[in-house]
C-alpha cells in the first residue's frame, strides 16, 4: 500500500451537539511534494478542516494520518506541521532574524544549527538583506515572507497556508504567488493551501479539492476540475463568469438525443447515449461561456439577442438571450457584438456537459452511472 504524506479518512466535525456539521465526512489523500488547494466559499468547512489537521480542533469522527500514522489526539506542537495564516502573526518589535530564530531558540536547538537554518530560510525567501530590520519597517508581502520563513526553519513535514495572500494588495499578491511557486519547485514541500480564491487555487495547486457544505465535491487536477466538473457546484464555482447551467430534461427520439428546457432544444451528441438516463429524465446542461460561439443571424444555431456587453480588455463578457434563457458568453473583444444585436448562438458538441437533475453529478463520470441507474 502506498503511504500518503497526509490522509483524511471520513473526517467529520460537528458543533452544537450535531446541529452544525462543519465538516461532513471528507476523504482526501495528499502525496509528498504535492501542493493541494482546499477551495470553496466562506462557511464550507475549510478552516475547520485545517484546524483539525493542525490539532487546534479535534474531529468528532474519522481520522487524520501523517506519514501513515494517526495524529488525532496529538498536541499541535507534536505534529510537525507549519501553519501560516493571513494575519502574519509576525512579532513587529523584533528584527527579521529574531522572528526567524525565535521558535528554534525556544526548542533548545544549538546556536550553530539555528543560524544555519535562519540563513537558509532568509536566502530562500529573499530576506537576507532584511535580517537586521525591525519587522515594523516591512510591507505586507515581506511580513508574509517572514511568517513563511519562521515556519520553514522548523522543517515541517507539511506546510498549511490559510488564505495567506488575502491581506495583500493585488500586485503583492501576484509577487507572492510567484514566490510560492518558486518555493514549491526549490524545496518540494508538501503544501495544503486554503483559499476561497479560484485564481490562487488554479495557479498554485497541482490538485484542487472543491468544497461546499462540509463536503469535497471533487478532488482532481486543476485542469480537470475546470474542464470536467464532477458536480454542478464545482461548475458554478469555477470560472468567471461561471459555467452556464440550464435545468431541463432529456429527450430520446429514436436515435436522436436532445436536451429540452421550455422553448430551448439543444441536440446532444452520441457520446451521451450510453450514459444518459431514460427519456424525460431530469438533467442539467452545462457549457462554459468561452465555449459558446456566436455567429451571424443566418448561420446555424439558435436565434438570440445580445442583452449585455461587458468589455474586459482583451475579451468581452456577454449576456445572450436564446429561447427565454440567458447565457453568459465570452468572446474576443474584436468579435464583440453590440447590445440589442441579433446573433446565432452555437453549442459546440465537445463542450457540452450533462449533470443528473437529481444528484447534480456529472453523468460522464463512471461512479455516477451507477448512482443514476
Ligand atoms: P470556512 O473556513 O470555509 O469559511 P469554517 O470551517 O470556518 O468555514 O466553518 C464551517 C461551518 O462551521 C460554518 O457554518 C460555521 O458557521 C461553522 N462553525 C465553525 N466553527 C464553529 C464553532 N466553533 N461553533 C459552531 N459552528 C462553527
Amino acid at each position: 500500500m502506498t503511504r500518503h504524506k497526509l490522509e483524511l479518512i471520513g473526517l467529520r466535525k460537528e458543533y452544537d451537539d450535531g446541529n452544525v456539521v462543519a465538516v461532513d465526512g471528507i476523504d482526501l489523500a495528499v502525496e509528498s511534494g504535492e501542493t493541494i488547494a482546499l477551495l470553496g466559499p466562506s462557511g464550507c468547512g475549510k478552516s475547520t478542516t485545517l484546524n483539525m489537521i493542525v490539532g487546534l480542533e479535534e474531529p468528532t469522527g474519522g481520522d487524520i494520518h501523517i506519514d501513515g500514522k494517526s495524529v488525532v489526539g496529538r498536541p499541535p506542537g507534536k505534529r510537525n506541521i507549519g501553519l501560516v495564516f493571513q494575519d502574519y502573526a509576525v512579532f513587529t518589535h523584533m528584527t527579521v532574524a529574531k522572528n526567524l530564530s525565535f521558535g528554534l531558540e525556544v526548542s533548545g536547538l544549538p546556536r550553530s544549527e539555528i543560524n544555519r537554518r535562519v540563513g537558509e530560510a532568509a536566502e530562500l525567501l529573499g530576506l537576507t538583506d532584511l535580517l537586521q530590520e525591525k519587522a515594523t519597517r516591512l510591507g505586507g508581502s515581506q511580513l508574509q515572507r517572514v511568517a513563511i520563513g519562521r515556519t520553514l526553519v522548523t522543517k515541517p513535514a507539511i506546510l498549511l497556508l490559510d488564505e495567506p495572500l488575502s491581506n495583500l494588495e493585488a500586485e503583492a499578491r501576484q509577487a507572492m504567488r510567484n514566490e510560492l511557486r518558486r518555493l514549491q519547485n526549490e524545496i518540494g514541500l508538501t503544501i495544503v493551501y486554503v483559499t476561497h480564491d479560484q485564481t490562487e487555487a488554479l495557479s498554485l495547486a497541482n490538485r484542487i479539492a472543491v468544497m461546499s457544505a462540509g463536503k469535497i465535491r471533487q478532488f482532481d487536477a486543476s485542469g480537470t476540475v475546470y474542464n470536467e466538473p464532477a458536480h454542478t457546484f464545482v461548475a458554478s464555482f469555477l470560472g468567471s463568469p461561471a459555467m452556464n447551467l440550464v435545468r431541463g430534461e432529456l429527450r430520446r427520439d429514436g436515435q436522436a438525443l436532445a436536451f429540452k428546457s421550455g422553448a430551448l432544444t439543444v441536440p446532444l451528441p452520441a457520446r451521451f447515449d450510453a450514459m444518459a438516463p431514460a427519456d424525460q429524465a431530469p438533467v442539467t446542461l452545462g457549457i462554459r461561456p468561452e465555449n459558446l460561439r456566436i455567429g451571424q443571424p443566418g448561420d446555424s444555431g439558435l436565434i438570440s439577442t445580445v442583452s449585455v456587453v461587458e468589455p474586459r480588455g482583451p475579451e468581452a463578457a456577454l449576456t445572450v438571450e436564446a429561447a427565454n434563457t440567458d447565457f453568459a458568453v465570452v468572446v474576443p473583444s474584436a468579435a464583440r457584438p453590440e447590445p440589442g444585436e441579433e446573433v446565432s448562438l452555437q453549442f459546440p458538441e465537445d463542450s457540452l456537459v450533462l449533470f443528473s437533475g437529481e444528484t447534480d453529478r456529472n453523468l460522464a463520470l463512471p461512479h455516477n452511472v451507477e448512482e443514476a441507474a
